[in-house]
């Protein structure tokens, strides 16, 4: 096994040392230049670099090369050509060249598009991310030279979650600059920041692949809570078993070669539940590397005898699985959300937070809508996961600050505490407490970022984080706007007018409290928040013509390009319904129902032999078993039948039925031999051994 010296960080990633062995000094100067600032590549040093690349992935193995892409299903798309193209007789010649590098046609006619692409005109163009580096993914049998890329129509409409991305995080460089402008701070670069913490449950594989219900919905059906669950509480942080380390160790090692930082691992609050969080990176790359951990998980999970589920909600009744985006902003180096040790530091950590405040509470449906996909919809508010409404967690100390400036005047020390003067004034030290943070909140401060935790942990982070960066960019623009207006004698006492202004009007959207609790549901309505609780109530905000406005304004997305997202989830929403209710049916009548006819007639050639036999004691038990068993069977064959007459309808009508349908089945488990019962217990397929 390496040692840790001998685990070569990065070896896998066309860096900057690669780049400097690899190209010529103008060239990889020239390059890197382009990653740092964004700009597009050079054309007359593509040729070069392209060289350079294939020599890179052939001298470690690489045949073939790809245009890496999001297409809007969510994972990552990939198509391999070979280097190598025939060249006379017996002889193939290696060629990868510029043009190879940055545009691809790939034939896409396959991926959904929202009618932004007509089957005629089916190709779609994949261009390099420069900012993203290459890098080479490794299989059994061979190497591929992977190239970050984005994917447009003929049209050059968006058909991928990369582009939307880069052009939200260019969006909130614009407004971060000019705020920060206004501050008098020298003109510099934004940059986003996301640390993704991923969760995921580990099954066998042998019996996974006895549960036709994960294999094709990814997700439990049916299954009858266990008597131990996670009541115990003694998994989360508990010391991890030797088979699962030796997985998470592969992965690790596997990730790090591809410069990914994975940092902390450890057992979640499930059984059988994990978790695996990088150090921070920039945002684009941050995404990239989230993808590529999800694909990793699952490939070495399966050397492993394992399966990696990423479903939002694998098993009802247990802890579901998120992806916590904890996400900033940094301005020339400094991050925004880190509350500074002076007067200025502060002014400005106030203003980005009232822009992440106001951004938040006026556009809380669109960021609902960035986590509505079918998985995630049992996860919201079910067991530890925060619920559908959208509300911000700021803690005890940046809330008391927050009231002392949406009053005007002291609260603290009833009353006596001097006003909060806003660039004048220091904050008090907020301490960056992780021990008693509110877990409960979607979207929580926690001391130099925030974390939205309503993700689902299959979701692509870029959905949310192109949403996050958008409502942002457009209030941070709102705050620049009034607060370049400000006379410059008066400033900050202007500023502390128009901060006061802003948590005033958006304070309904801050809530410290149990956000599990019933209570809060009343609330957050009595407030006038949100609660989108199913996928299609939640992706109405995409059509919503004020957020249409919102983003062509901010030139993310264009109406036609949000409509056709729209589409393109609602209708995956539908289709995924549509097969978990005929997966549903097949298990219910091909493998439960049958199963409970065994166990009926076992129970009745049990009765008679008895009889033969003139033994009395027991048949009364085993009649009574017998009755409630042929009613659970009729009942069970009557939701059959009542699923099968939704399947054409809607979506909502075949959800009630499958409940309906999976109450019976799970009551009936209980009542068939352990021995019979068809499809693994949840408390085998929870257990790792
Ligand atoms: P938790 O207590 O929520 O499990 P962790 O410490 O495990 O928190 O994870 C926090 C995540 O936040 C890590 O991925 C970390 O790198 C990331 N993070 C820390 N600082 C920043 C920042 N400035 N911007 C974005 N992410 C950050
Ligand atoms: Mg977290």
């Amino acid at each position: 096994m390496d040692t840790a010296k001998e685990i070569a960080y990065g070896s896998d990633v066309f860096n900057e040392k690669a780049m400097r062995e690899y190209l010529a000094k103008d060239t990889a100067e020239a390059l890197l230049h382009t990653m740092r600032d964004h700009t597009p590549l050079d054309p007359s040093i593509a040729n070069e670099v392209a060289h350079a690349l294939k020599q890179w992935g052939m001298d470690r193995g690489a045949t073939h090369f790809t245009h890496w892409f999001q297409p809007l299903t969510g994972s990552t798309a990939e198509k391999h050509d070979a280097f190598f193209e025939p060249a006379g007789m017996a002889e193939t010649l290696a060629r990868f060249s510029g043009k190879n590098l940055i545009m691809g046609e790939p034939d896409a006619s396959s991926f959904p598009s929202g009618g932004l692409r007509r089957t005629f005109e089916a190709r779609g163009y994949t261009a390099w991310d420069v900012t993203s580096p290459v890098f080479i993914k490794r299989h059994s049998n061979g190497a591929t030279l992977c190239i970050p890329t984005v994917f447009c129509s003929y049209t050059g409409e968006v058909l991928d979650k990369k582009t939307p991305l880069l052009r939200s995080m260019q969006a909130l460089d614009r407004a971060a600059r000019r705020l920060m402008a206004c501050f008098g701070e020298p003109d510099g670069h934004a940059t986003i920041t996301l640390g993704a913490e991923q969760e995921y449950f580990l099954v066998d594989k042998a019996l996974w692949l006895r549960r036709p219900d994960l294999v094709q919905c990814g997700r439990t059906l049916f299954g009858a809570s266990p008597a131990r669950t996670q009541q115990l509480e003694d998994h989360y942080f508990g010391s991890i078993k030797p088979r699962v380390l030796a997985f998470m160790e592969e992965v690790e090692r596997e990730l790090w070669r591809l410069g990914i930082p994975a940092k902390t691992r450890h057992n979640e609050t499930a059984p059988a539940q994990f978790e695996l969080a990088p150090m921070f990176e920039e945002l684009n790359l941050a995404v990239d590397h989230n993808m590529l951990i999800m694909e990793t998980l699952r490939n070495v999970a399966d050397r492993h005898g394992f399966v990696c589920l990423l479903h939002e909600k694998p098993f009802a009744g247990i802890n579901g699985s998120g992806k916590h985006n904890n996400w900033s902003v940094a301005y020339n180096g400094k991050n925004l959300l880190e509350p500074g040790g002076n007067p200025q530091e502060n002014a400005i950590f106030l203003a980005v937070l009232a822009s992440i405040v106001r951004a938040v509470d006026l556009h809380a449906d669109i960021l609902r809508a960035a986590t509505a996909t079918l998985g995630n919809e049992s996860r919201l508010g079910a067991l530890e996961a925060p619920p559908a409404i959208i509300s911000i967690f700021l803690g005890e100390d940046l809330s008391a600050v927050v009231r002392r400036i949406e009053e005007g005047t002291a609260s603290q020390a009833g009353g006596k505490a001097p006003k909060l003067r806003i660039g004048v004034d220091t904050l008090p030290p907020l301490p960056r407490d992780v021990t008693d943070r509110n877990r409960t909140s979607p979207f929580a401060f926690t001391g130099n970022k925030f974390e939205f935790r309503a993700p689902g942990a299959s979701q692509n982070c870029s959905s949310v984080c192109m949403v996050l960066n958008t409502i942002v960019a457009e209030s941070m623009e709102t705050l620049a706007a009034s607060i370049a207006k400000l006379p410059k004698a008066r400033f900050h006492e202007g500023l502390g007018k128009i901060l006061r202004a802003v948590f005033k009007d958006h304070k309904r959207v801050l809530f410290d409290g149990d956000g599990y609790s019933g209570e809060w549901v009343d609330e957050a309505a009595r407030r006038g928040l949100p609660n989108l609780r199913t996928v299609p109530e939640a992706l109405a905000p995409l059509v919503d013509e004020r957020n249409l406005a919102l983003f062509a304004a901010q030139g993310v997305l264009m109406p036609t390009e949000m409509h056709a997202r729209h589409d393109v989830f609602l209708d995956e929403y539908d289709r995924k319904v549509r097969l978990e209710g005929k997966v549903a049916l097949e298990i219910a009548r091909g493998m439960i129902e049958p199963a409970a006819a065994h166990e009926l007639r076992f129970l009745a050639q049990t009765l008679n032999a008895l009889r033969e036999a003139g033994l009395e004691a027991g048949a009364a038990s085993l009649r009574e078993n017998a009755a409630a068993l042929g009613a659970g069977l009729e009942r069970l064959h009557a939701g059959c039948a009542a699923l099968e007459a939704t399947l054409g309808g809607e979506t909502a009508d075949i959800q009630r039925a499958m409940a309906a349908l999976r109450a019976e089945a799970d009551a009936l488990e209980a009542r068939v031999d352990d021995a019979r019962w068809p499809l693994p217990k949840y408390r085998d397929m929870l257990s790792i051994h």
